[in-house]
């Protein structure tokens, strides 16, 4: 028998209004739930983003929760107290069943954000998923122009698609965020980025530095910035959040490599987030998948989700302070950053149970930042873009057939 609460009880509906939130609460309270889960319910994409946060191993269409199952899914993280879903990806557009995952998300009482390129989407989906009750549209933005955007994002006419979505997303009466990922080849653009989304009526800006594993790692050295470039962009973003208060809230992710201390990646592991993969597995972060040795648990076992929260050992393995090594057992902000990023300390030392060598404490630090500083100083332009094949190298000849395309030629 499935020890899922959902199979025992019937989900609340929207109407049920604050009573209903309230019971969500205290149940989310119960198991120690995050509020707001994310699903990648594909990762099929048609940008090949250098930094995508998608792991290096993708999962094929043909691995992909079918829509019964990602039903099934909604309804459990409604009944376990969850109140938002994030539709991310690859682009959750993809799916051919998009429409109706909303409109099962909105069924059982969960507001939804669609994050996404936005390059797929016509303006009768657009529409038919407000119908649906999507309540959020999140788009990315790779700079300002189709010159530098559209190059990052490997596809011709990308950017010129994302603005006509931006306006509809704005006609249709739904909030807006701008997710614009920022690295040494297009921060230049950032004063012009801030404009774009104030133009574009974006309720939010989110100015994130790209974080260095996966895709990113593999790309390090065409896109990691300088110091100079970091240090400018402080200021920039600082003078727009005095500036644009009240009209524009802007979210600023520093990269950690030149920070003194890591981010406290997730809340920490298995405390504040969990997001399901395409083919169901409950990770405790979308990057979880590269630290090999960790076996996760799927939707499609026959654990609930609350279950594999609470009791699996991929979650458990780096949760709290216990199983911490020096620097940070003795350290007096082991419960500020929790020793910071498993999957960075992964990708840079070899092991997750290292000290993140973000912080200056860890033994690696020094080596692991002089290399970003002599990378960020190099000329190596050229991307890895993102796909099933493992990654293509940029060539001079498909950024000159991007341009051709674009100019008509
Ligand atoms: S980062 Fe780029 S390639 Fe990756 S899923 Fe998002 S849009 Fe697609
Ligand atoms: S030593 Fe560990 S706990 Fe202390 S600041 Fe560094 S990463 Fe955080």
């Amino acid at each position: 028998m499935s020890d899922t609460l959902a199979d025992n009880k019937t989900p609340p509906g929207p109407s049920d209004g604050l009573a209903v939130l309230e019971s969500r609460r205290s149940a989310a309270e119960t198991y120690g739930i995050p509020l707001a889960v994310l699903l990648e319910i594909t990762h099929r994409c048609p940008l090949q983003c250098p930094y995508c946060s998608n792991p290096v191993e993708l999962d094929r269409g043909s691995t992909e929760l079918t829509t019964g199952e990602w039903k099934k899914v909604l309804s459990e993280l409604a009944e376990l107290g969850v109140l938002q879903i994030h539709f991310s990806g690859g682009e959750p557009t993809a799916r051919k069943d998009i429409v109706e995952l909303v409109q099962h998300a909105s069924d059982v009482g969960l507001y939804s954000n669609l994050i996404t390129s936005a390059v797929l989407l016509t303006k009768d989906k657009l529409a038919a998923l407000a119908d649906a009750g999507l309540s959020h549209v999140q788009i990315s933005f790779q700079g300002n122009e189709p010159a530098v955007a559209d190059r990052v994002a490997g596809l011709k006419d990308a950017h010129r698609k994302k603005l006509e979505v931006a306006k509809w997303t704005r006609e249709l009466e739904m909030p807006l965020t701008v997710n614009a990922v920022m690295h040494r080849q297009n921060l230049h653009q950032l004063p012009d980025i801030i404009q774009m989304a104030v133009d574009l009526d974006a309720d939010r800006l989110e100015v994130a530095n790209v974080q260095y594993y996966g895709w990113a790692l593999k790309n390090r050295a065409a896109l990691m910035p300088t110091i100079a470039q970091i240090e400018e962009t402080s200021r920039i973003v600082e003078e727009a959040q005095a500036r644009l208060k009240g009209t524009l809230a802007i979210d600023y992710v520093v990269p950690d490599y030149y920070a003194l201390r890591p981010k406290k990646c997730m809340g920490g592991w298995g405390r504040q987030f969990f997001n399901i993969s395409p083919a169901g597995k409950v990770l405790p972060c979308h990057a979880a998948e590269s630290i090999t040795g960790l076996e996760f648990e799927s939707v499609r076992s026959n654990h609930s989700i609350a279950w594999i929260w609470q009791n699996s050992e991929a979650f458990n393995r780096y949760r709290g302070t216990g199983w911490m090594p020096e620097p940070c057992k003795s350290c007096e902000f082991r419960e500020v950053d929790y020793g910071g990023c498993r999957c960075q300390a992964f990708a840079l030392t070899g092991d997750a149970g290292n000290t993140d060598p973000a912080c200056a404490l860890s033994p690696r630090h020094e080596e692991i930042f002089k290399q970003a500083e002599r990378e960020s100083a190099a000329s190596q332009n050229r991307f890895l873009y993102r796909n099933f094949a493992g990654g293509t190298l940029e060539t001079e000849e498909s950024r000159d057939n991007r341009q051709d395309n674009r100019n008509g030629a």
